[in-house]
């Protein structure tokens, strides 16, 4: 493919042909990156290029994607999910420039089907017969949904723990679901040892270089959607550190061809005792495990996969980390909903929760704008939205009962 330079290991620089490697660094077993030969790309793709695209879905960008073309693409919609100006709830966080990009509004209600997307055309160029991931829910769901009408066996693992909605997708979508008992971390090594075992195509995050590809699209949508500018700042959910890295080589991409002028800084927001990729910016040393106990189950992460790209990320875009409690996350879904019309997840609900403790420390100025990433819908974990607000009425099919209540609680 001469579009693709090379793929490049995040940890020791050694660069890879596209056919030589599958999936980590040959020479330290690092995470490796795509990067493309991008003046060439600079010839087919720019500004003008775009602005007459009308395909609304992440394979406007084919050009920026490791894919020979769209003959293999699955075939729901995925990505160019909605961007809102939140004016009540930028109001209420005291940041008035203020976007929510909802990318619960994805296939399979995650913006992980990014990621699953470019990996499922791949397999299916590269002709696998069996694709497996380890997931703590969405890229599972995700992967399951995408390939439900391929001839694709879809093999996954995920943790005993993942919420009864995203194991539901799994078999629905009739993927083999394979519960490990023990952590999101237990499943992801499993995973790996079935793939070197029986040869199946591993979408795992970290170890499978393109989903970051698919994650890039986010940034991409987010600048054509903002008039082509720039935001100040985008706040990411964070576990494995994918989506960020993702993200943020999404934006210096765009940046490079000139699409854009400016970058914006990232800000990783993680839950307090799933902190490894903040305390390793902050500290600037290694990563070290943690516990990742939390209730937003999608940044639940003890070791995360792709935390060196994640700190980079971070530090090359002049950013900050945040940590917010699990009851900050689970006060922050009532307060989107009712801010801006979205029901996000716990990981999702805590990217407002990050931008909130954030603005209230004086980070964010009153002219810059934000972007809050919802990474997952709401629907994906009702048990733990109910844990946020109050309980419905129940009365009997009566006038009298109902007039009562209406009176002993003021509603008229
Ligand atoms: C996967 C996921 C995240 C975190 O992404 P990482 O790449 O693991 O950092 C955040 N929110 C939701 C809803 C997710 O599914
Ligand atoms: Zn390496």
């Amino acid at each position: 493919m001469k579009k693709i330079k090379t793929l490049q290991c995040i940890n020791c620089g050694k660069d890879h042909k596209l056919d030589e490697v599958k999936y980590t660094c040959l020479a330290c077993g690092g995470n490796l990156q795509v990067l493309y030969d991008y003046n060439l790309i600079k010839k087919r793709l720019n500004y003008e290029v775009l602005k007459e695209n009308n395909d609304r879905t992440i394979w406007r960008y084919m050009d920026l994607l490791p894919l020979s073309g769209f003959k293999n693409i699955p075939p729901v919609q995925v990505g160019w999910t909605p961007l809102y100006k939140a004016d009540r709830l930028g109001a209420e966080a005291g940041v008035p420039n203020l976007y929510i990009k909802d990318d619960g509004r994805n296939p399979s209600a995650s913006f992980k089907d990014r990621a699953s997307a470019v990996v499922v055309a791949k397999a299916r160029e590269l002709k696998e017969k069996v694709i497996t991931t380890a997931s703590t829910g969405n890229a599972a769901s995700s992967l399951a949904c995408l390939t439900g009408s391929l001839d694709l066996k879809t093999v996954i693992f995920v943790p005993e723990t993942a919420p009864a909605p995203k194991v539901a997708q799994l078999l629905v979508f009739g993927a083999v679901v394979i519960m490990v008992k023990g952590t999101y971390d237990d499943a992801f090594d499993l995973c790996l040892k079935a793939s070197q075992e029986y040869g199946w195509y591993n979408r795992s995050t970290g170890v499978n270089p393109f989903t970051r590809e698919g994650k890039k699209t986010c940034a991409f949508e987010i600048c054509e959607q903002l008039k082509w500018e720039t935001p100040d700042k985008v706040f990411v959910p964070v576990g494995d550190g994918n989506i960020i890295s993702g993200m943020w080589k999404g934006f210096v991409e765009f940046h490079r061809l000139g699409i854009i002028d400016k970058l914006p800084q990232m800000i990783a927001v993680q839950a307090e005792k799933s902190d490894a990729i903040k305390r390793a910016f902050e500290a600037g040393g290694e990563i070290q495990a943690v516990s990742g106990e939390t209730i937003a189950d999608s940044i639940s992460v003890s070791i995360p996969r792709d935390g060196l790209a994640a700190v980079m990320a971070i530090k090359d875009s002049g950013g900050f980390a945040v940590s917010v409690t699990d009851a900050e996350i689970l006060e922050a879904i009532p307060q989107i909903a009712r801010g801006s019309n979205v029901f996000a997840e716990p990981a999702a609900a805590a990217s407002y929760a990050g931008l909130k403790k954030a603005a209230s420390a004086g980070k964010i100025k009153d002219s810059e704008s934000a972007v809050v990433l919802i990474s997952g819908n709401g629907l994906k974990d009702v048990q733990s939205a109910m844990k946020s607000v109050g309980r419905p009425f129940v009365i009997r099919p009566d006038i009298g009962e109902l007039k009562k209540l209406v009176v002993d609680n003021k509603l008229a």
